[in-house]
């Protein structure tokens, strides 16, 4: 069982979730992230970070996005058939390529979130 990485990523990227995982498996595309499905060992540390609710247990997705099951195992076996090789940054699965450039109204709610959870993490006796 893995961790997904569905359409809500795609073209925000902010890499919140990278920083959660504690087996480095999620590898970054052109305009996503994909959780790599063999690696993923389902600890739920990345799904309430992402600001844009973009990461689903596997049997938690979305119907209109079940499809990302696929799309984020077919990134590392079809991009990257070695499986110890660079993964980063070598385009993205065909059909998040094929889609029209997403909302920049999310790329507003990413940083607005993120501002605001920097707020709540803000420690008011050191303030850095
Ligand atoms: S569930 Fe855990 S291991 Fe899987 S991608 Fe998320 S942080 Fe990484
Ligand atoms: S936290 Fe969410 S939006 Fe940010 S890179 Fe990860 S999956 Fe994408």
């Amino acid at each position: 069982m893995t961790y997904v990485i569905a359409q809500p990523c795609v073209d925000i990227k902010d890499r919140a979730c990278v920083t959660e995982c504690p087996v480095d498996c999620i590898y970054e595309g052109s305009r996503t992230l994909y959780i790599n499905p063999q690696e993923c060992v389902d600890c739920h540390a990345c799904e309430p970070v992402c600001p844009v609710e973009a990461i689903f247990y596997e049997d938690d997705l979305p119907p209109d996005w079940a499809h990302y099951l696929a799309v984020n195992a077919e990134y590392f076996t079809a991009a990257a058939p070695d499986p110890r090789g660079p993964r980063d940054t070598v385009g993205d699965h065909p059909l998040v390529a094929a889609l029209a450039p997403q909302s920049p109204s999310k790329k507003e709610i990413s940083v607005f979130t993120a501002r605001k959870e920097e707020a709540a993490d803000a420690d008011l006796w050191f303030p850095s």
